[in-house]
């Protein structure tokens, strides 16, 4: 079977734009129109395949959370979502759905319309991201099912990061290792570090194409990347989202030797490593408290808890160190971006890594920090700083605007 040409079909006054973000036990979906971003209907469902599974849709001011007898799939979910679309008579309205999915390699530097070479290239690059592309896939098989009718796009966690230079992307590893097998730094977060681009743009007055920017996205994945003329030139995240600044539960940067001592000296397997680095490290490793920056903060603040102080100590100097290391890519800065749960949310994480930028001519206005939390977006620097703003994300409008305009050219 073919999904290339079924958008044929597509209901001519169609507006919304389905948007899925499928892992491994979850989904999260939202009805986007496209132009200005209003969110039509949003949920989750959640711990999928075990006996806590349940959806949640929000619609307007209402939240509805499902829990089923049994434990459900993300093609139960997506039937039930289908149903609700349905009892709403919202789904004459979906035009296309966009997929976000993580790995596009060096293939895919742009949103892509779902053909079956499509999928077949998702599938390889899993061996790239085993935990993200296998469950982008289930999703669009899901919603092949589900909507039958319906053209399905990809969006690229990875494309953003394709305009990096070759000295950005290639590891001090033998060079065939990257041409044989693809073993390159990608980057990932790519719709993100877009999307806040695009709005400092907007801030600034010029075009995306004149803005060089370091945007920190820091949620429970952090990444730091730098934009010269409104591309990405680097970023902190590597092949996998392992690499770089520390996080809530990975280590980031790390000595290769330390994996030679576990095995060697404490009997730490492969499986044990993996676990190590991407579970048990970061801000949960440090504090053995929580990978939580509210419950760190709570500790710290109200408990003078020293281990949780260390962890965001080390959290926030490490994504200092990384910001400052940027300015070996740019020759002009107009300002650096927070963004992500931690990004545009917490005070004390945005003051102490500004502490640290003086160099590089950062100061905060201490009330406009304070002021700007919970989806508040601005700039929070005082008048001596360069600019430095925060701006609430939104992935999934670029997955829904991407989708569109890929949509209205693919039918022209
Ligand atoms: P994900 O990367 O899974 O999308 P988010 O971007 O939602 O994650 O970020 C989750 C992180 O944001 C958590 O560490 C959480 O503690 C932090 N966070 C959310 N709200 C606040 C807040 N009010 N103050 C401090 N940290 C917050």
């Amino acid at each position: 079977m073919t999904h290339q040409q079924p958008h044929n079909k597509v209901p001519v006054n169609s507006a919304a734009i389905l948007v899925i973000n499928c892992g491994s036990s979850s989904v999260k979906f939202s009805l986007i129109n496209p132009v200005n971003g209003e969110t039509l209907l949003s949920g989750l469902a959640e711990c999928l395949l075990s006996s806590d599974a349940s959806i949640t849709i929000k619609k307007n001011n209402t939240k509805d959370t499902l829990k089923l007898a049994a434990p459900f799939d993300h093609q139960t979910a997506l039937s039930i979502l289908v149903t609700q679309l349905q009892q709403l008579d919202l789904v004459k309205d979906i035009a296309t759905v966009g997929h976000r999915v993580v790995h596009g390699g060096e293939k895919y530097a742009q949103p892509t319309l779902i053909t079956d070479e499509v999928e077949q290239a998702i599938d390889q690059l899993a061996k790239l991201a085993p935990l993200h592309n296998p469950a982008n896939l289930i999703g669009i098989k899901a919603c092949q099912q589900a909507f039958p009718d319906l053209p399905q796009v990809a969006v690229f966690d990875t494309a953003f990061h394709q305009t990096m230079p070759e000295k950005s992307y290639v590891y001090g590893l033998p060079y065939s290792l990257y041409q044989e097998h693809g073993i390159r730094r990608y980057g990932f977060h790519g719709t993100s570090h877009y999307f806040v681009a695009k709005q400092a743009a907007k801030q600034l007055n010029k075009p995306l194409e004149q803005c060089n920017l370091i945007s920190a996205h820091l949620g429970n994945g952090c990444s730091v990347t730098v934009i010269k003329n409104g591309e990405s030139v680097d970023t902190s995240m590597g092949m996998t989202p392992g690499e770089g600044v520390m996080m809530g539960t990975r280590c980031g940067d790390l000595d290769s030797g330390i994996i030679f001592y576990l095995v060697d000296n404490l009997g730490y397997s492969i499986n044990d490593i993996d676990k190590l680095v991407n579970k048990e490290s970061g801000l949960l490793g440090i504090s053995g408290l929580s990978n939580d920056c509210r419950t760190l903060e709570d500790a710290m603040l109200a408990d003078n808890n020293a281990q949780a102080k260390l962890a965001m100590t080390v959290f926030c100097y490490r994504i200092a160190k990384s910001i400052a290391s940027y300015s070996a890519s740019l020759t002009q800065l107009d300002g650096l971006i927070f963004t992500g749960g931690i990004g545009e949310n917490s005070t004390w994480v945005r003051t102490e890594i500004v502490k640290l930028l003086g160099l590089l001519n950062f100061s905060l206005d201490e009330e406009k920090n304070q002021a700007t939390r919970f989806g508040a977006s601005g700039n929070i620097a005082d008048k001596k700083s360069r600019a430095c703003w925060v701006i609430a994300t939104n992935e999934e409008w670029v997955i829904a605007e991407q989708s569109a305009v890929l949509l209205r050219n693919s039918m022209q």
